[in-house]
């Protein structure tokens, strides 16, 4: 294969075509059945148990790894979905050193914790290799509701509401459904196509159709949606990505970073993804840390993050960022981006201003720093991409306005997610919205009043 070249410094197949196939396999090799026994034994099935409050779909985990330790792996499997439908890509996703495991009494009392998200993983792949259906639908009720976002919370949303017997079109603007499961995650953390796996699994219950390179505010509108349907529920994530306003960024080697890691999910060939030699990536969360990963492990020599503020303070946990390091990249903190450098061929180099706290306020100390670099990753969050089907709706904090239930301010319209206010930018924790606000959009068609 010819080697790609898109500027000074960014270049395509930068290994042996082998090494891309180690690089990126699963990062947590699942437990066979005699270690799936002997982690469950290691449970205290606690009384009152902490992992459960920590998680933010509140699964009996207890319960789940009791039936494993008895040999009811199907019981097992269930009491996940029971609780959080998209189980199988949450055992893989979650950050579970800052959720269930970070309060597991095992760790409290020892520093190692029960493996509760391999364990997990345990459970639900045997059910969906089995293809084991747990869940039929009621008597068909004879209300349609549109989903927006065919994301872990529409996804979510979709089967709670078919298990109630209502029809649901779920609308998705890609060609493909699953949306951060799909194209947000790092490869190596979902192998195997396991997003689209989980969507037929998931979807195996009937009634839930799903219509693609449909997007709200352009095909589709809120009126539109608002009465063909009886309700609408929005799980449409943030498409919009945070720009560091600095002048020359838009110059070759300058990119979005959820761009190439939805680019990089989806080629079929791993060697194609051009990389620099000498990576920078401004941010100090998830998709930081993903992107950095990810682009040292396509061949990158050098990948730096630079973060404002301290690694207590970044988005992306301390066992997230050494898994980081342990690839190789290199953190550095109290740093920000001040400018750029580029000729003719792109990007050539980036200032960076050393940071710090005065009064709680973040300032540039008048230091600098300047990084020769091949390729600029932004990766400072993301915002709702704006349209007029969104400016009809209540906004706080730069994201739509829910209640407890997922209500918006605008009657029948339910939304969760990164996409609303409240909760962390998690998977597990936008399943647990989806499947809420599924309950709520139930209760308010059996009730029309309410
Ligand atoms: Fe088991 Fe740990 Fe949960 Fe206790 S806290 S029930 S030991 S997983």
């Amino acid at each position: 294969m010819a080697k790609t070249k898109i500027a000074d410094g960014i270049a395509a197949q930068r290994l042996p075509l082998s090494q891309y196939v180690e690089n990126f396999s699963d990062a947590h090799p699942p437990l066979d059945n005699h270690e799936a026994f002997v982690e469950a034994d290691r449970c205290y099935f606690c009384y009152d148990a902490p992992c459960i409050q920590a998680c933010p779909t509140s699964i009996d985990i207890p319960k789940f790894i009791r039936q494993i330790s008895t040999g009811n792996l199907a019981g097992s499997a269930k009491t996940i979905f029971d609780q959080n439908i998209l189980g199988g890509m949450c055992a893989r996703v979650c950050p579970t050193e800052t959720l269930c495991e970070q309060v597991c009494v095992r760790e409290v009392a020892e520093g190692k914790p029960v493996k509760i998200g391999l364990l997990q993983r345990h459970a639900t792949d045997n059910a969906m290799s089995n293809n084991q259906q747990f869940y039929e639908r009621a008597a068909s009720t004879g209300k349609k509701i549109a989903i927006v976002g065919a994301g872990p919370a529409g996804l979510a949303c979709a089967h709670r509401l078919s298990t109630y017997g209502h029809d649901v079109v779920i609308f998705d603007g890609r060609p493909k459904p699953g949306g951060l499961n799909e194209y947000g995650i790092a490869t190596y953390k979902a192998t195997d196509d396991f997003a689209q796996a989980e969507i037929d699994y998931v979807t195996a219950i009937g009634g839930i159709e799903l219509r693609h390179s449909e997007t709200l505010g352009h095909s589709i509108t809120l009126d539109g949606l608002r009465s063909d349907y009886d309700a609408v529920f929005l799980g449409i994530g943030l498409g919009g990505v945070n720009r560091l306003g600095l002048s020359d960024e838009e110059t070759t080697g300058v990119m979005d970073a959820t761009g190439y890691i939805a680019e990089l999910r989806q080629v079929d060939d791993l060697a194609k993804m051009p990389v620099g030699r000498r990576v920078l990536v401004i941010g100090g969360g998830m998709t930081a840390i993903d992107i950095a990963a990810q682009t040292k492990l396509l061949g990158a020599e050098e990948v730096t993050i630079a973060y404002r503020r301290g690694k207590e303070d970044m988005n992306a946990s301390l066992a997230e960022q050494q898994q980081a390091v342990n690839k190789g990249v290199v953190i550095r903190c109290w740093l920000q981006p001040s400018s750029i450098k580029t000729n003719s061929d792109g990007l050539q180099s980036v200032t960076l201003e050393y940071t710090e706290e005065n009064g709680g306020k973040l300032r540039g100390t008048g230091d600098f720093l300047k990084l020769e670099v091949d390729q600029l990753f932004r990766a400072i969050g993301q915002r709702l991409d704006s349209n007029d089907s969104l400016a009809q709706l209540d906004i706080e904090k730069g994201r739509i306005k829910i209640d407890a239930t997922g209500r918006t301010s605008i009657a029948g319209v339910w939304a969760g997610g990164d996409c609303a206010c409240g909760g962390d930018d998690l998977t597990v924790t936008a399943v647990a919205e989806g499947r809420d606000a599924a309950e709520s959009i139930h209760s308010a068609l059996a009730s029309p009043q309410t």
